[in-house]
């Protein structure tokens, strides 16, 4: 199944800047208008945005911003999602993405979670020969970027 990702990501974020208005988050959005399609399925794309924006939301303070991106490189695309919110210490970095891992209790136990959302998200990104993997710098915020086999222009959508 081939998603036109530009799309796809506008849809998803329209969705949540119903939510984060109530905690004063903007969004920015870094997305060619070309259409770009990845092969990937729409539902297993859904999830993995979905994931990493709920935490950018999570762990970003109010009035943030939350800036989502996609370029070209290659033969692949590259989609990054930065949040101005806590950041991730150094040697936290490669953990998020193992199941259960949370980065510390009290920032467990004041915003809910389970600690599964990246592996799903690491697992599903894998089976579609992509990467993924977090930037982050203490105190500062984190983007989390991931990689999609690019698929030339297709004509007539999906
Ligand atoms: P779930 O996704 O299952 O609801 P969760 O959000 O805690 O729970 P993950 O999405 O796997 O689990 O993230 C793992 C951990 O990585 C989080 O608990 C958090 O400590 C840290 N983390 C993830 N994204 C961010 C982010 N944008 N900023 C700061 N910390 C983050
Ligand atoms: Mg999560």
């Amino acid at each position: 199944q081939s998603v036109d990702v530009g799309l796809f990501l506008h849809d998803i974020i329209d969705r949540f800047e119903m939510i984060a208005e109530e905690k004063e988050i903007t969004f920015t959005r870094k997305i060619p208008a070309k259409p770009t399609y990845a092969k990937m399925a729409a539902d297993k794309m859904t999830q993995v945005i979905d994931n990493v924006i709920s935490n950018a939301m999570k762990y970003s303070p109010e009035g943030g911003n939350i800036t989502i991106a996609m370029l070209h490189q290659g033969h692949q695309l590259q989609i990054s999602i930065s949040d101005q919110g806590m950041g991730i210490p150094r040697e936290s970095q490669a953990k998020i993405f193992d199941r259960f891992y949370r980065v510390d209790k009290a920032r467990a136990r004041s915003v809910g979670g389970t600690g599964l959302g990246l592996a799903i998200a690491k697992e599903l990104i894998h089976a579609h020969k992509g990467e993924i993997w977090a930037e982050s710098e203490y105190g500062k915020g984190t983007t989390i970027f991931f990689t999609l086999p690019y698929y030339a222009m297709k004509e007539g959508g999906r």
